[in-house]
């Protein structure tokens, strides 16, 4: 999209003029201030909200705001596709929806929903002192879950999700397609095939696998050695693909890169036809096994980079993988650089050392927490006590 011809450079001008008089025409106004004025520019100015970045205030509108009405400037845009899927710890995202600022968030407490908005986007796009009126409310539902689709300035865009989408394949740098979110309604119970390294007790914890009923949601295999298409196409479909090296120092029947080249193998046979809307992610997980050249081929295989998660004790590294993966937010989440030496002394320190009292799979497991946008999910709090 042509970026250059929605700059405007007099207006810039002229609310710098508003703000900080002539004396000073160079400073930019604070963040807080130009938000606070996106409310004049629409209804006193007449301002197109098209064209301001509802997330800052900016008029340098590079794009649209891919879930409500309204423009977004670069580096809103940047922040978005990055904040985009990153959950917390508690199974909430981590950041606003609207403005991706991280500050105080209130939740939507629809059950089924995981968002967060951030103060200063209900006091300058719903309305001065909204916050603290949802603040008040035992029972907020969020702007995307509402029935009505609009709140003072908030206009939620008709058929969000496929602007997220679209959204996500324009403006993103990763080769790999987005897939739609799934409304609450249409989501299903995921269906795992887990190849070597067994997750199922991750994906539980994360209430994924409901405890005691329907087994068959998830199927492990140790050895895919005689695993014909077939035989996947019968025990499938599969919504999720998972597969790992063995972790260091176990003995294993086969070189560490078999793990990988069978795991390309059986993902074949799993994905849905090339082109299908249906959502289907996959995981390859290396505990430190694979030489330099397997991770080479690794990539090529998959079609994109790795990166290293890390569980670090202050500054030093206990125990890493490499994460091969088209999950959202995988990569956002997680750097791909990381010091090589590092990781291959830990390597080493593995091969001398006991087993592991908590599998690899450990490290990964938040990473699955995209998929409550694709899949249903279960209480968590009861499984929690158990
Ligand atoms: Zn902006
Ligand atoms: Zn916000
Ligand atoms: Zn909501």
């Amino acid at each position: 999209m042509a970026t250059a011809a929605v700059l405007d450079p007099e207006a810039e001008h002229s609310m710098d003029a508003i703000l900080v008089g002539s004396s000073e025409p160079s400073s930019p106004p604070s963040p807080r201030l130009r938000r606070g004025l996106i409310a004049y520019e629409v209804k006193v100015k007449q301002r197109d909200i098209e064209d301001v970045c509802i997330c800052c205030g900016s008029f340098q509108v590079h794009t649209q705001h891919p879930l409500f009405e309204g423009g977004m400037c670069t580096p809103c845009k940047d922040k978005f596709l990055e904040c985009l899927f990153l959950y917390d710890e508690d199974g909430y995202q981590s950041h606003c929806s609207i403005c991706c600022a991280g500050e105080t968030l209130l939740i939507c407490e629809n059950p089924d929903c995981t968002r967060c908005y951030c103060f200063q986007c209900f006091d300058s796009l719903v309305g001065p002192g909204t916050s603290g009126k949802v603040q008040a409310m035992s029972n907020w539902v969020c702007f995307l879950c509402l029935p009505f689709p609009r709140s003072g300035l908030l206009q939620r865009r008709k058929k969000w999700r496929g602007w997220l989408k679209a959204f996500c394949d324009r403006e993103a740098e990763s080769p790999l397609e987005m897939y739609k979110t799934v409304p609450v309604w249409k989501r299903e119970p995921v269906r795992v095939l887990s190849l070597f390294g067994d997750i199922k007790k991750e994906l539980r914890s994360l209430g994924f696998l409901e405890y005691g009923s329907e087994p068959g949601k998830l199927k492990h295999l140790d050895d895919v050695t005689d695993v014909v298409r077939r035989d996947v196409e019968e025990w499938g479909p599969f919504d999720l693909a998972y597969g790992s090296t063995p972790p260091r120092g176990h003995a294993c029947d086969h070189p560490p890169a078999w793990y990988l080249y069978q795991f390309h193998r059986i993902l074949q046979y799993a994905r849905p036809r090339p082109g299908s809307p249906q959502p289907f992610f996959w995981m390859f997980v290396d505990n430190l096994v694979l030489t330099e050249d397997d991770r080479v081929v690794a990539t090529r295989f998959l079609e994109t980079d790795p990166v290293t998660i890390q569980d670090a004790h202050g500054s030093t590294i206990q125990d890493a993988v490499h994460v091969w993966s088209n999950i959202p937010a995988v990569k956002s989440r997680h750097s791909a650089l990381d010091s090589q030496e590092e990781l291959s002394l830990l390597a080493q320190d593995r091969q001398r050392a006991k087993p592991r009292t908590q599998g690899p799979a450990m490290l990964v497991k938040n990473c699955f927490l995209p998929l409550r946008e694709y899949f249903k999910y279960f209480s968590t709090e009861l499984t929690s006590s158990l």
